[in-house]
């Protein structure tokens, strides 16, 4: 399919959607309350500027390339291991003012290949740490980085048989402390110097001094498992369909991510549906945050919260005085007024994908153990099939999944439907696409 011209007549300040794991909602919601403090704002006002200038350094589309690793071969388990993970840790993120991370892209180069032990830090860090405390954050990062894309990349490979991005063992190239004390991860596809893709990690609001320390909420996105698996499937979402990020196929987009961090860590803590919280994001949100200004005006310390609920979308948090979790949970609810730009969460890409999240909460409780086994695989799968475009709807999407469903069988026993008889995988899962408002026909089932 040829380009759009509007694609083509792009101007050179225009950004580009990138895969941010913090809808920017949060960040314009805090610069412009009245209820939050001055430097919070401050604060705020710079995350929207760092993930503008990341936008735009990733306009230049086309780039993707992955270095193929030249002895490759599927048959030799060795050989089916990421080449390697690289990470970079930029230098000054935490040390001085940043104007624009590129500049400070390359300073230090830190890689660990499979199999060494320790790991080794190819180009030591150089630079003076007035804290020691940040100094140990510092490389925290580093090493939380590391082991979460080596267990995502496991999950990949374990739960679906597929090897990194693109299945031939691509190196997972990662960036840590991007930005200056920025609060949140992102997925570039391409644009940053020679990586063409990469994982960038902020560093969150723990370490910094500027702030009051009630106001700190998101501690290291590289520490984060859910985030880490969430950016990696953004990457191999990427790789398998393109899904346009805008709109309806970008919140598909957020929602294939969305499911897959949430079974990574699922998987890698050995919870079962039932067993789950269905949260997402609740490991990098501080305590800090029940203090600010009240959540629903009181204090519970035992409450849990998080960025998303897959369980119940929309409840996730609620600040007062603030706003909170906007997700829609039902079609009847769905956004479909949002104009196709970086405040409005291009299109509503983190708000819609409350929808298929849901859907795929209702199935994998249907089908009750562990997500991954069926529900997980019948959702990597359907990525696969043929009938995957680039702007796939959410009806489209339930068909697919439902007719992949077709061919596989629980190997425990199903509930029974209205007229007795034990329901099949399929069927559930039409009934949890339904109940969400997502309605295909029955024929489905038979076609
Ligand atoms: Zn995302």
């Amino acid at each position: 399919m040829s380009k759009s011209s509007d694609e083509t007549e792009d101007t050179s300040d225009d950004a580009q959607p990138l895969c941010f794991f913090v809808p920017s909602k949060l960040f314009i919601d805090l610069k412009q309350s009245s209820q939050t403090r001055e430097t919070t704002k401050t604060v705020a006002a710079r995350v929207l500027d760092q993930m503008d200038d990341a936008a735009k350094k990733n306009k230049s589309q086309g780039l993707w390339n992955i270095p193929a690793r030249e002895d490759y071969d599927p048959d030799n388990s060795e050989c089916r291991k990421p080449f390697r993970i690289l990470i970079q840790a930029i230098q000054t993120g935490l040390l001085g003012d940043l104007a624009d991370p590129a500049n400070n892209f390359q300073k230090s180069f830190y890689s660990r290949e499979e199999g060494e032990e320790p790991w080794s830090i190819r180009e030591p860090l150089t630079g003076d740490f007035e804290d020691v405390a940040i100094a140990k954050s510092y490389h925290d990062a580093v090493d939380k980085c590391y082991d979460n894309l080596g267990i995502a990349h496991e999950f990949f490979l374990k739960c679906f048989n597929h090897n990194s991005i693109d299945d031939k063992g691509a190196p997972l190239i990662a960036v840590v402390h991007y930005g200056f004390s920025f609060p949140c991860a992102f997925y570039a596809p391409s644009g940053f110097d020679e990586w063409q893709y990469a994982f960038c990690f902020g560093d969150g609001w723990d370490q910094l001094s500027d702030m009051d320390s009630e106001s700190k909420f998101f501690g290291n996105f590289a520490g984060s498992l859910e985030c880490v698996a969430h950016e990696m499937m953004h990457a191999i979402t990427h790789y398998l369909v393109n899904l346009e990020y805008s709109g309806e196929s970008g919140a598909l987009n957020e929602h294939i991510s969305d499911t897959f961090g949430m079974m990574a860590e699922q998987w890698h803590k050995g919870h079962t549906v039932k067993q789950s919280d269905w949260l997402i994001g609740e490991d990098i949100l501080l305590p800090e945050i029940r203090s600010y200004v009240g959540i629903d005006g009181v204090t519970d310390p035992e409450k849990s919260y998080a960025m998303k609920s897959m369980k119940a979308p929309g409840t996730a948090y609620n600040i007062k005085g603030l706003g909170g979790d906007n997700q829609v949970c039902y079609m009847k609810d769905y956004k479909y007024d949002l104009p196709i730009d970086k405040n409005h969460d291009w299109g509503g890409v983190h708000i819609n994908s409350g929808i298929p999240n849901h859907a795929f909460y209702q199935f994998a409780n249907f089908l009750g153990g562990n997500s991954w086994d069926l529900a997980g695989k019948i959702w990597f799968e359907s990525l696969k099939s043929e009938e995957m475009y680039s702007k796939c709807r959410f009806l489209d999407w339930a068909r697919i999944t439902i007719k992949t469903a077709k061919s596989y069988k629980s190997l425990t026993p199903l509930s029974l439907d209205e007229n007795g008889k034990e329901n099949t995988v399929a069927s559930l899962l039409r009934t949890a696409w339904k109940i969400v408002g997502i309605n295909t026909p029955i024929s489905i089932l038979n076609d």
